[in-house]
């Protein structure tokens, strides 16, 4: 069986980091088989549905690495949803209801004062033909529902095992507006099937869903999908993801200067068995991707740790990888300056700050007047000899010279040619300071 997967967001709002979790599983999943991945937007709500966030979803799996084999959009399928509407309907399993949204709502009310539980009461199923003729005629139009079996249904779900739903104890689903425009159970079903989808990859939220939708792909006369609900991203305190982590949209994260791969890696691995570590690329990361590495508790996730997973990032990070995207910052660097450099990095943008310390005047650390002598004098010691040597010949020479040792040693010196205390290894910074210009900063 070729794998088929698809993400299927509604283009209501920008990808945040829980959609991005969503994406990337489906994307391993691809990966992993050889599969394809479908990217379909959910925009039957026409209201909340807007061109430009459909836009900036295409541009942001692109950003975050992620390249679907094909794309399309539900409201371009509405015939299709009203032609299986008819085959329902056909089938007995599609029915009309005239309800309107207070009159469910004092039904259920009167259902809870009973201490009955407030499920739809089908009562439409049971209406004639000239009931429905009259209700018309008032100037209603049906929603339409479907009737669920009333049997529990099972599924093995590929992440949490063995999900049991009683359908018995839900209401049937509307499928159908009022207005003829299909909800989100319907279509998605629909396309699912026609898709030829294989494996749906989706969050927990979806469970309860999943059983409706198993009914209606067998209603449809259509094999179920497998099913597999991941967790989903809690902030830190365990609460659902706040607003304002939900708000940490894609590209707030892209402009903020966070690598692609940093946000797939994090959002992929928190909450699975797997540590959370730099990851190469999407390849690598397909290879670590299993189902039942996916913990059944909440992922928890806090905002700081992509600061220190897109540093650990940058300091395993290939200068071919890197190239482009200094390039891109307009940022000179060539490879033995990123090198040196990027194990003290955050983001790709602070190399700028290396290249300026390296190029620019600096300013003048404050030395006690005997290290300032000391490194004046250090001046004439300072080898010929420009590379990777240059400074451990450099503080060989001075420690015979000075008898200094350790701190005393190296320290003023690092402050005199960086005017930082910490930083790269000087034995790699040191030659890409021209040397003049370190005699310079020596006092020479
Ligand atoms: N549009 C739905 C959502 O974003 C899709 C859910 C699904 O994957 O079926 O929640």
């Amino acid at each position: 069986m070729s794998v088929i997967v698809r993400f299927a967001p509604s283009p209501t709002g920008f990808l945040h980091i829980g959609n991005a979790r969503t994406a990337v599983y489906n994307w391993l999943f691809a990966l992993k088989h050889a599969g394809q991945f479908i990217l379909r937007l959910d925009d039957t709500d026409v209201e909340r549905s807007k061109d430009e966030f459909a836009l900036a979803i295409v541009e942001d799996m692109h950003w975050l690495g992620i390249h679907f084999h094909s794309t399309f959009k539900q409201s371009n399928k509405l015939a299709r949803y009203a032609q299986v509407a008819d085959e329902l309907r056909a089938k007995g399993r599609l029915y009309a209801c005239y309800e309107t949204a207070d009159e469910l709502d004092r039904k259920r009310k009167r259902q809870m004062a009973r201490g009955v539980p407030p499920v739809y009461d089908r009562a439409g199923l049971k209406l004639t033909a000239e009931e429905r003729a009259v209700l018309e005629a008032e100037g209603r139009s049906p929603h339409w529902r479907l009737l669920l079996n009333d049997v529990d249904i099972h599924f093995a779900d590929g992440i949490r095992g063995d999900v049991r739903i009683a359908a018995g104890s839900m209401s049937d689903p509307v499928l159908i507006r009022e207005d003829g425009s299909p909800l989100y159970t319907f279509s998605s079903v629909v396309d699912d099937a026609d898709s030829g989808v294989t494996h749906i990859i989706r969050g927990e939220d979806h469970v309860t869903n999943s059983g409706v939708q198993i009914q209606l792909f067998e209603a449809m006369g259509t094999k179920a999908p497998i099913f597999a609900h991941h967790n989903l991203l809690t902030a830190a305190s365990g609460e659902g993801l706040s607003k304002r982590l939900g708000s940490l949209s894609l590209r707030g994260l892209a402009r903020d200067g966070y690598e692609p791969m940093t946000v797939a890696a994090l959002a992929a691995l928190i909450g699975t068995s797997d540590a959370v570590a730099p990851v190469k690329d999407m390849d690598t990361l397909a290879q670590l991707f299993e189902f039942h590495k996916i913990s059944r508790a909440p992922a928890k996730f806090d905002p700081a740790e992509l600061v220190v997973l897109n540093a650990r990032t940058l300091h395993e990070m290939e200068f071919v990888i890197a190239q482009p995207k200094l390039v891109a910052a307009g940022i000179a660097c060539n490879e033995a300056l990123w090198r040196a450099v990027r194990g003290n990095i955050s983001f790709v943008k602070d190399v700028q700050g290396w290249v300026d310390i390296i190029s620019k005047p600096i300013a003048t650390p404050e030395l006690s007047a005997e290290d300032a002598d000391y490194v004046k004098s250090a001046a004439a010691s300072l080898p010929q000899q420009w590379d990777g040597d240059t400074w451990k010949l450099w503080i060989e020479a001075l420690k015979a010279s000075t008898g200094r040792k350790g701190k005393p040693l190296f320290m003023p010196l690092r402050l005199t040619l960086t005017g930082l205390e910490h930083g790269p290894e000087m034995a790699q910074l040191l030659p890409l300071i021209k040397r003049d210009e370190v005699l310079k900063r020596l006092g020479i």
